[in-house]
């Protein structure tokens, strides 16, 4: 393990979390735009080395397409006396994301169509978003609903739905292997602190901080608008999923509720165990629970055609984010702090470190595991009567009697002789190595090249 791990656990990022999330929050994100680039951006400023792709609208990604990007710059209903009674530039909830453009007269009974309200939270203005039916619609608290007056209104939205790009971000922090662990988070929700700003913030911190250590894995970090980006993800990448070993999807990770782990599908991965035990040795309240096929873009890690090792850390008291603010403008700054961002960054990092950790013991169990396989290897020479002819086949000096050949042509048709000569099913090539003083590594690659070439084979 690098020596560097005692100074970084040092460190703490609560506040500039916090901060981060505060300098975020007025974004007006979605799926697609300018919201979700100026976002990544700011994620850019503290992880230079991020990425940012952009994917073009109408692109296929399996069964979904990139969709048309939206943008939007104002939005309001007016009433009779030209007072603006619902406002973009208040709250950007206000709007139903992805809502087309509109400009327009109408009467209370058409404007109410296109409102949404939650009936039994009827103080906080609902998240809704359409990106896949083309609609139009403003968001409020249902009491104010409640209160609008017979009359004609006057709704405004300057919003735009045209060919333009997805937008995605990952940060790839290279280890001695091309391995993956995956740290995934998605940035298309707007001015909402528990769900998602929590997790972006923990995450760009995250990766701050792991990027100074050295790793056997490969550590990547994802930022990508939840669902389509992940799959867009997944399918501009499919090469390389089966790189990734084990992955988790950051959500909800800034209030103080309880610890929950949603386990791999497989569910007894070594990922699954080192969440446990660092839970369990963290002393925090915490829950696990089984891999449901909903939630975040878990669903899309595992499904059955990507099936990766992927779980995730939330906070939360039920299963899922049932929390009372969940989706509404009460999933604001009193609901999350310092203190609980904290406590979550430092399970994840735990997490990771026992992972790299994990890497390194692996690396040295395969380097052992190979050592005793080849030490016991055995070879059956196919061309026992005389020697076979090598200089036909590659492997031997065509012209006799010079010094042209480098020490290391030398030195592995030496090694050819050794393994041809003592390849009776009696002697492994340890054995021959002994035999020969050459070294195994010499002797073990002679031999594969001897096998490929089809003089020898395994017994
Ligand atoms: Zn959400």
């Amino acid at each position: 393990m690098p020596e560097q791990e005692a100074d970084i656990l040092i460190e703490s990022s609560g506040t500039q979390m916090y901060e981060f999330i505060e300098q975020l929050f007025p974004i007006c994100r979605s799926i697609t735009g300018n919201g979700v680039r100026k976002t990544l951006r700011a994620i850019k400023e503290h992880l230079p080395g991020l990425e940012i792709h952009e994917v073009p609208t109408g692109e296929r990604c399996f069964d979904w397409e990139i969709p048309k990007e939206w943008n939007i710059s104002d939005a309001y209903v007016q009433d009779e006396n030209g007072k603006k009674i619902i406002d973009f530039k208040e709250h950007n909830l206000h709007v139903l994301n992805y809502s087309l453009p509109v400009n327009k007269e109408v009467t209370l009974e058409e404007l109410d169509e296109h409102l949404y309200s939650f009936p039994d939270k009827p103080d906080v203005i609902p998240y809704v978003t359409s990106y896949y039916e083309p609609r139009w619609g403003f968001c409020l608290p249902h009491n104010q609903r409640k209160q609008l007056k017979k009359g004609t209104y006057n709704v405004c939205i300057d919003s735009s739905l045209e060919t333009g790009s997805l937008t995605y971000a990952d940060l790839l922090i290279p280890g001695e292997t091309n391995q993956e662990v995956l740290i995934s988070t998605y940035v298309c929700h707007p001015s909402l602190c528990n769900d998602n700003l929590s997790g972006v913030s923990l995450v760009t911190f995250l990766a701050k901080k792991i990027q100074k250590l050295q790793n056997f894995y490969s550590i990547r970090f994802l930022f990508v608008p939840e669902t389509i980006g992940a799959i867009t993800w997944i399918a501009s990448n499919e090469k390389k999923i089966s790189q990734i070993k084990y992955g988790l999807v950051v959500t909800c990770v800034g209030t103080p509720s309880k610890f929950t782990y949603k386990k791999t599908k497989k569910g007894n991965s070594f990922l699954d165990n080192a969440v446990i035990d660092v839970l369990e040795k963290s002393n925090v309240d915490f829950q696990i629970v089984d891999f449901f096929p909903y939630g975040s873009d878990e669903r899309q890690f595992c499904s059955p055609g990507i099936n990766l090792n992927v779980g995730s850390i939330y906070r939360s008291d039920n299963k899922y984010l049932e929390y009372p603010e969940y989706h509404s403008s009460g999933d604001n700054f009193s609901i999350i702090s310092e203190k609980a961002l904290d406590e979550t960054f430092s399970i994840y990092y735990k997490i990771i470190m026992d992972l790299v950790k994990n890497s390194y013991k692996e690396k040295e169990r395969d380097i052992e595991n190979f050592k005793i396989k080849d030490k016991n290897l055995m070879y059956l020479n196919l061309f026992p009567k005389c020697e076979p002819q090598l200089s036909k086949r590659g492997l031997y000096r065509t012209i006799g009697g010079t010094t042209i050949e480098s020490d290391k042509e030398i030195f592995n048709q030496l090694a050819y002789l050794w393994i041809l000569n003592y390849s009776d099913g009696k002697y492994s090539l340890k054995d021959i190595a002994d035999i020969s003083k050459i070294d195994l590594e010499v002797i073990r690659k002679s031999a594969i090249l001897l096998e490929n070439k089809k003089l020898l084979k395994k017994i």
